[in-house]
């Protein structure tokens, strides 16, 4: 591979000259264009006796369904003429476009890749398509190039899963991670347990809107499904012919709420639940005795027969340890192996699993808290939380999958635009996305050859159809796939361009419901003496937009049109004067593509004031830095992401300047609760007045209290004259037992302050 690399480092510098655009997503490694066009009208020939007979009928069915152009027996040109080669990686292939197009492959999964890139240099309409006269040579950067689907907490048909895999392939994934067991349903067949599936495949219930929502309401319906193993089989199949192949994930010890509910006597405490309808971790899990252990090797088996997969995924996140504190079982275990605690004893069970698969032929991968407590040396390790536990598997010797949950979780939203559909929370942009690295930074090279690639997890509380899973995956698994296949992607504009030219229509004519997040006029906000300056972007960098601003407060009403913006352009607010708070609403119409946005502000006195963040804001969500505290944009429950302030610290300081000495009585400020994402409210506030920034005088002692302004939920009143404010937030120490996310310093995410 190595000698590969150094083969089209040279060529890309080559090809650089050219400035040709290529249209093929992954991007190649090299493609050089010639003058002139070969040129189809409705038939291409082809000797199918060197083409593997699955790949000539998926590229006759292609060429049928989105070009109308019949493939038919060499006879004739244009021909499409393939051959296999070796001395070249496996992956590799090659298509030179003159008069006939010929194709070098050197295995059926590189015939395939090269089948698919040609379909997408197909340009032109009915009857006079043409290709551009050109050489790709090309060959992936990472083996693992994988897209995860959760299919417990919504469950999808074996159809539905095998488009999927379809639309997958067709953009050189070979990875599909099957996630088949979790809390909410358990979806394999299992011959020697059939109560896995007749009890534990079905909920009587599902949570309605999302599940931080204060009171929680539910959809009272018998929910699920599962695959039978003679379905499995036929996915399997149908992924090898797609040259994907399927890592099947089964979720111990933690995520068995569904398992358990079929099996009670594996739990720590025996008693009955059903299937839970609720998103969110849950303290059951399995017991450790022996007995649970026996019964998970007894499932691997019969997974271990259907899957011909090298890695069995066993999950190993989530788990929390409260029943196994308190369990005498557990406790016993824990005493007669020697162990140390609980962690100890996850790592106990896991590597019992590990030992299982290893005589078994078979590799274990897991989720990263799989390092906690010591990991078997042959298991490989998943890492999701940021890449922290990448990088200390991989500087342990261990493969590596990267999955961190800051650019490959497609459950997040795509955009802060109040119109995308409902979601976890989070925020992961297609650029986002793009600027991936499967290597972390600062990684060395020896451990980066622990890397074995990257991969996207699309987990389903909030996709309860295919069409939502697909809205979530596309395009953002196209900006993905360039991270993990080429070695010198292009930039994210040209991927951009590439992207609009030509891969909505290669989406629609597979009706993929992708996203159109990316077209919703983008709002920048930046600080400008005296308030702020608002600012759109589209698209498309010529993107225009026409926008109106609508004025009101108590006695006043008016509004301005400001038409033909361009991302140049920005509009000035400013700030409101002596506590006269307005409020605006901001229309912006994309004249490129008719897609409208709405946008709501609260001006007031310290719109775009100087914000000194003595606490830096995590990174992750540190969007316009102190701006994104007197923007105007208030906080969204459920959460977009982008409109909060997030920090992973106990402590958050902050200072306001007021720009003069004046009057002050008290404070807004807006905290967000969502503690499935290990959100919490902060256990108190301090604030300190002063003349000079030098001596600060604590105010008179304030409670947190609960307001119902939709602007900030939380104020503080006191007296006195200040210039500057110094606000002190208190985190509760870490997160406690029976809460999600415990023994983990708590985020605490601000939003909008006020000062009255
Ligand atoms: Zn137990």
């Amino acid at each position: 591979m190595k000698g590969f690399l150094f083969l089209i480092t040279c060529a890309i510098a080559l090809s650089n000259l050219a400035q040709q655009l290529c249209p093929i997503i992954p991007t190649p490694s090299i493609y050089e264009v010639n003058k002139g066009e070969l040129y189809i009208v409705d038939k291409l020939f082809l000797d199918y006796s060197f083409i593997p007979q699955n790949i000539s009928e998926f590229l006759r069915n292609e060429l049928n369904i989105q070009f109308n152009i019949a493939l038919e027996q060499e006879k004739d040109d244009p021909k499409i003429i393939f051959s296999r080669i070796s001395n070249v990686p496996k992956t590799y292939y090659s298509i030179t476009i003159n008069d006939n197009i010929e194709i070098q492959y050197n295995s059926d999964a590189s015939c395939f890749y090269a089948v698919n890139s040609l379909l997408q240099l197909i340009n032109g309409e009915q009857g006079k398509w043409n290709i551009k006269k050109s050489k790709v040579i090309d060959s992936p950067k990472f083996e693992w190039r994988g897209l995860h689907l959760d299919v417990s907490r919504h469950f999808f048909s074996v159809d539905e899963v095998k488009k999927f895999i379809d639309i997958m392939a067709m953009y050189k994934f070979n990875t599909f991670h099957w996630h088949l067991t979790d809390d909410q349903g358990w979806r394999i067949e299992i011959k020697q347990y059939p109560k896995l599936t007749e009890i534990g495949a079905y909920r009587d219930s599902t949570v309605y809107g999302h599940y931080s929502r204060s009171p929680r309401s539910y959809t009272v319906e018998n929910y699920g499904g599962f695959y039978t193993q003679e379905e499995i089989k036929d996915v399997v199949t149908y992924a090898q012919s797609k040259y994907v192949t399927i890592v099947p994930e089964i979720e111990m010890p933690g995520h068995s709420r569904a398992a358990l509910s079929a099996y009670p006597e594996l739990s720590c405490d025996g008693v009955i639940k059903s299937v839970p309808g609720l998103w969110g971790v849950f303290d059951d899990i399995y017991c450790s005795k022996e007995e649970s252990i026996i019964f998970m090797q007894n499932v691997l088996e019969e997974v271990i027969e259907l899957f011909p997969s090298e890695y069995i995924h066993i999950g190993g996140d989530e788990a929390p340890k409260i029943r196994w504190k308190s369990c005498s079982n557990c406790q016993q275990v824990i005493k007669s192996k020697g162990l140390k605690d609980e962690y100890e004893l996850q790592s106990y069970f896991i590597k019992r699993m590990d030992r299982f698969l290893t005589e078994k032929g078979k590799k274990l991968i897991g989720w990263d808290e799989i390092l906690e407590g010591g990991l078997s040396p042959n298991a490989a390790v998943m890492s999701w939380r940021g890449d922290k536990g990448g990088k200390e598997a991989a500087s342990q010797g261990h493969y590596v999958v990267m999955s961190p949950n800051t650019h490959c979780y497609f459950d997040y939203y795509q955009s802060s635009h109040p119109d995308e559909p409902l979601a976890i929370g989070g925020y992961l942009p297609l650029k986002k996305v793009y600027d991936f690295n499967p290597i972390p930074e600062g990684m060395n090279d020896f451990d980066a050859d622990y890397i074995l690639g990257g991969q996207a997890n699309l987990w389903s509380e909030y996709m309860p159809t295919m069409s939502q899973v697909e809205y979530m995956t596309y395009p953002r698994a196209l900006a993905l796939i360039q991270s993990l296949w080429c070695f010198s992607k292009p930039s994210y504009d040209d991927f951009l361009s590439v992207y609009l030219a030509k891969h909505q229509d290669y989406l629609n004519n597979h009706k993929v419901n992708y996203a159109n997040s990316i077209h919703f006029p983008q709002l920048n906000i930046t600080r400008k003496e005296g308030g702020i300056n608002l600012n759109f972007t589209g698209a498309y960098q010529e993107s225009k937009f026409d926008v109106l601003l609508e004025w009101s407060n108590n006695n006043l009403n008016h509004s301005l049109n400001y038409p033909n913006l361009g991302s140049q352009d920005s509009i000035f607010i400013p700030k409101a004067n002596n506590s006269k708070r307005s409020y605006l609403k901001v229309k912006v119409n994309s004249m490129s593509n008719s897609v409208e946005a709405n946008y709501n502000f609260v001006v007031t006195d310290e719109l775009g004031a100087k914000v000194e963040l003595v606490t830096p804001a995590h990174p992750k969500y540190n969007n316009n830095g102190s701006l994104n505290l007197v923007d105007g944009v208030c906080g969204r429950r459920p959460w977009k992401g982008s409109e909060w302030l997030g920090f992973n610290t106990n402590r958050v300081e902050f200072i306001i300047d007021l720009e003069e000495k004046k009057k002050v009585s008290g404070l807004g400020i807006g905290f967000l609760e969502d503690n499935g994402s290990w959100i919490y409210l902060p256990e108190k506030i301090q604030v300190f007045k002063s003349k000079d920034k030098a001596t600060w005088k604590s105010t008179s002692k304030v409670d947190l209290k609960d307001c119902e302004t939709p602007f900030y939920n939380h104020e503080f009143h006191f007296k006195g004259k200040s210039r500057y404010l110094k606000i002190v937030v208190y985190a509760i120490d870490l997160i406690p037992e029976g809460k999600d996310g415990v023994g983990h310093v708590p985020w605490t995410f601000i939003d909008e302050i006020e000062i009255f």
